[in-house]
């Protein structure tokens, strides 16, 4: 045990083992008293000693310890004994603990204690020498490989730290002031906590650097840069009483520390084996208060950075929830997405569409929002961003995951760049478009669709009808225009009303829908008229006709078939007119009037029929063409004439005639109005024409004025639709009875049963003007409209005229008589008079009066004449027979 490796290992080891140390401990005590008995001896043969000094001795290897033969030893120990020596001083070892050899040294007990740290505080209680014994620090300790730079590579690390150490507050301490958590390792003494680093139980151990300077290399440890806790040993004495002890030592340790020899250089040597001559240089001094006075200055600046760190923390806090606010109302949907397309921030609005929260979107991907068609354009766009730094706008349309909602967004999605100008997110902000694309939409749906079946309307279809044309000319092929027009849909508007009329285009709309093919084009013309545009025929012109036929048979066979219009069953049908299309040259216009003209020859033909446009339409085109030509001149040059046909009572008197118009055209001779009336309509030469005839009828009204027999003769002048549609129809009527002079009573208007349902309110107001004119209104061919009873009552009629068809066929056919017999008495229910038209002969004549007719006109009373003449004799004998 006379080594001090030995003794110190002895020592260390001892410190856990409180049975073996109170042993050695009376060891000690009986060598203490030994000694002090050989000292006593040896005293009286040598020089005396000059005084006794009690020194309390507690272990601290290798600082100091009690030594084999009771007296201090160790570092501090030695250097003491040495001075004790030299003063000849006695000294008397008294074993303690450190805090009661404290206790005892403040109490005058025992005179010294070395191993005592300077403080402010302890100064107050004890007395120091100045020149400081040792110097001490405590030093973090680690293994080879691992390397510890700065106290910053503490983080997370484990430390292994004695309970009850100074080291244990201090380190945690500062460890907090840099805001670093480690794990702590507890050990029992610094032995053990070098075991646990070495084990890999703990990263770094933090021990006294004696110890450790002296230990690290047998556990395979190194000191670490991390030192603190450093301290100035000194020897220290009771208050005011040792001055001369801590003199005595000053003037020893001075010039022995400077001394590579001395007591103090031998007993470091001893004592710290593996450390180098212990001798404190100037610099490691100032190294030292540097390396304190860093480590104060580290806290404080620490301490001053957290509270910067602190408050500019509250200001960005602030700054991002107000920024936050307003990108949460805002109206767009605005999102983070990294370099994966993740989501890395959303506004309540992003959350809000996915219906979840804001921090379970944060992570997703569109995967898990939208369908897979959805996610792959999304993600097409975002990597235009992501990898090219494009800004892209782009409109969007988003389809949710479960397929039920879609919307439409125009998205602006932006490149985030870090200072390098590298890509490292991009940031979109999306509106919701849906509603503008819907407005958009139904704007579209309304400008080029019709309303009520939802086909392409004119508009549309003229531009479609553009388009094939032009395509034509690129790439030839053929296509067929057809004209469709529904069947005496005037007559089931206006018996089952309107809205059985609609449902009636919108239930043949739908049926032409299963006709056609997606290519062709189907289109609502307007009113009654449907178009459809069949493309991609056979480009052989036979084969193109023959398809076409094909189609249009279907559509007739399919739209006359039975409809259940609101509970009602109804049939209609259709006159298909079609046009075949193959020269590019045509224009549209000259299309439409062929399909046009093709499907008025439909219904001349009969109806629910179909016809082609082809030469001999084409012919016909041309003569109408010409016609309208040639009544302007016939017009201009005085061409007309009327015919007046007598019209007589039961007793076969002449009441008056009907003014027939004639054309006495200058090659063709006589031409009646059948033939040229519907041109004169559509041409609008019917309003001069028109003119032409009621002033013609009123001059010659002015004649009969002037004889006596013929003054009370009433004229009847058949008026066209066209004519009395004109705004200034009654003002026209009005001006030519008082430019002839004729009288208003004696002119009778003939309008047809379809001139009254047209515009119900405007034909009743001119009605009415007429008959505040005086003059006198018919109804013409009545019996085969549709006129409903309720307006006829409300019109201001005189007379209802009998079509001549049905008294054309009345002998043969019962029911006519049966209609005949009804229009009587509805005349007579109407208080309206009831004239038959087309009476050829006696029979009929006779047959009508036994219904109750009493007004007549037809060839037995008198043919059409240039010049009016009274019924003829026939026409008596007929009566008389
Ligand atoms: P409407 O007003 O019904 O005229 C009666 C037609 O029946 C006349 O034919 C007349 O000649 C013919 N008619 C008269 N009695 C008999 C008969 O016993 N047997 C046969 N088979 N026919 C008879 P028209 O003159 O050819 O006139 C045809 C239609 O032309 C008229 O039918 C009328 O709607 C129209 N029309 C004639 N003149 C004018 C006119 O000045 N202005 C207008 N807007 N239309 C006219
Ligand atoms: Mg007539
Ligand atoms: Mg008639």
């Amino acid at each position: 045990m006379n080594t001090p490796q030995a003794a110190l290992t002895d020592a260390v080891k001892q410190q856990g083992d409180c049975a073996d140390f109170s042993r050695r401990l009376v060891q000690r005590m009986a060598w203490l008293v030994l000694t002090a008995l050989l000292t006593a001896t040896g005293a009286l043969a040598a020089d005396p000693p000059k005084r006794t000094v009690r020194v309390g001795v507690y272990e601290n290897a290798p600082k100091l310890f009690l030594g084999d033969r009771g007296q201090p030893s160790g570092i501090l120990g030695d250097v003491l004994m040495a001075v004790a020596e030299r003063e000849r001083w006695q000294v008397v070892a008294v074993p303690c603990e450190w805090q009661a050899c404290l206790n005892a040294l403040g109490r005058g007990e025992i005179d010294l204690m070395p191993d005592v740290a300077y403080n402010e505080q302890r100064a107050q209680l004890f007395d120091f020498h100045d020149v400081p014994a040792l110097l001490s620090w405590s030093q973090l300790y680690t293994r080879k490989s691992e390397p510890i730079r700065t106290i910053t590579d503490l983080q997370g690390k484990r430390i292994a730290i004695i309970d009850g150490s100074v080291q244990a507050p201090f380190l945690e301490n500062l460890l907090n002031g840099f805001a670093i958590s480690p794990t702590w390792v507890h050990a029992d003494s610094f032995e053990q906590g070098f075991g646990q680093v070495r084990q890999g139980n703990a990263d770094v151990v933090a021990a006294s650097r004696f110890f450790g300077d002296l230990q690290a290399s047998r556990f395979d440890l190194e000191p670490t840069a991390v030192v603190f806790l450093p301290a100035q040993l000194y020897y220290a004495t009771t208050k005011g009483q040792n001055g001369v002890l801590l003199a005595a030592i000053d003037r020893h340790l001075k010039p022995w520390q400077a001394q590579s020899d001395s007591p103090y250089a031998q007993a470091l040597k001893r004592w710290l084996q593996a450390a180098p001559e212990f001798v404190i240089p100037r610099t490691l001094w100032w190294l030292l208060a540097g390396l304190v006075a860093a480590l104060v200055l580290a806290l404080a600046l620490s301490t001053w950075l957290r509270r910067q760190v602190a408050q500019k923390t509250a200001h960005v806090r602030a700054g991002e929830e107000r920024l936050n606010t307003i990108l949460n109302s805002v109206d767009a949907f605005i999102y983070i997405k990294d370099l994966e397309l993740r989501y890395q921030y959303v506004n309540s609005r992003v959350a809000h569409l996915f219906g979840r929260s804001a921090e379970q979107v944060v992570g997703q991907t569109d995967s898990a929002f939208f369908d897979e068609l959805t996610v792959a354009r999304l993600r097409a766009n975002d990597l235009r961003v992501i990898e090219h730094g494009e800004r892209v706008e782009e409109e969007e349309v988003n389809r949710s995951v479960d397929g039920r909602v879609t919307q439409s967004f125009l998205s602006v999605k932006l490149p985030l760049r870090d200072s390098a100008g590298h890509v490292y997110a991009l940031c979109g902000i999306s509106t919701d478009m849906t509603r503008r694309k819907q407005a958009e939409e139904a704007i579209h749906q309304l400008a080029f669709y019709d309303p009520l079946t939802g086909l392409p309307n004119r508009r549309l279809l003229q531009d479609r009808v553009q388009q094939l044309l032009t395509s034509l000319s690129r790439a030839p092929q053929h296509a067929a225009l057809m004209f469709l027009d529904v069947d005496n849909f005037k007559d089931i508007n206006d018996t089952l009303g309107h809205d059985v009329g609609d449902e009636l285009l919108h239930q043949i709309a739908e049926r032409m829908r299963e006709c056609v093919r997606t290519q062709d084009t189907l289109a609502r013309q307007g009113g009654d008229e449907f178009v459809v545009m069949l493309v991609n025929l056979s480009t052989e012109p036979g084969e193109a006709a023959r398809q076409a036929q094909q189609v249009a048979r279907k559509l007739l066979d399919r739209l006359s078939q039975k409809y259940q219009l609101r509970g009602q069953t109804c049939r209609t049908s259709v006159s298909i007119g079609v046009a075949l299309i193959d020269n590019p040259a045509e224009t549209r216009e000259e299309l439409f009037k062929q399909a046009d003209m093709a499907m008025y020859q439909a219904k001349v033909a009969g109806r629910n029929t179909l016809r082609f446009f082809n030469p001999d339409m084409q012919a016909q085109v041309v003569a109408r063409t010409t016609l309208e030509a040639d009544l302007r001149w016939a017009l201009a040059h005085d061409e007309f004439v009327l015919y007046y046909q007598p019209q007589v009572n039961d007793q076969g008197q002449t009441l008056g005639f009907e003014a027939l118009l004639r054309w006495q055209h200058p090659m063709r001779g006589l031409i009646l109005p059948g033939e040229f009336i519907a041109v004169a309509e559509s041409s609008g030469l019917i309003v001069a024409l028109g003119d032409w005839v009621l002033r013609s009828t009123c001059l010659q009204l002015q004649a009969f004025s002037q004889q006596a027999a013929q003054h009370h003769w009433t004229i009847a002048v058949n008026v066209s639709a066209a004519q009395f549609r004109q705004p200034s129809f009654v003002a026209r009527v009005q001006t030519m009875l008082l430019q002839t002079g004729a009288n208003a009573a004696r002119l009778e208007l003939e309008l047809t049963e379809s001139q009254l349902v047209e515009d119900v309110p405007d034909v009743m107001a001119k009605m009415d003007a007429l008959r505040d004119l005086g003059v006198r209104l018919s109804l013409d061919d009545f019996g085969t409209g549709y006129s409903s009873l309720a307006i006829l009552r409300r019109l201001p009629l005189h007379q209802l005229k009998v079509d001549q068809a049905f008294v054309r066929d009345m002998l043969e056919h019962p029911q006519n008589v049966s209609i005949i017999r009804a229009i009587v008495s509805l005349g007579d229910s109407l208080g309206l008079a009831v004239i038959a038209e087309g009476v050829e002969s006696a029979a009929q004549r006779d047959a009508l009066l036994t219904l109750g007719c009493r007004y007549f006109q037809g060839y037995l009373f008198g043919k059409p004449t240039p010049a009016p003449e009274a019924a003829s004799s026939s026409a008596d004998s007929a009566q008389t027979g």
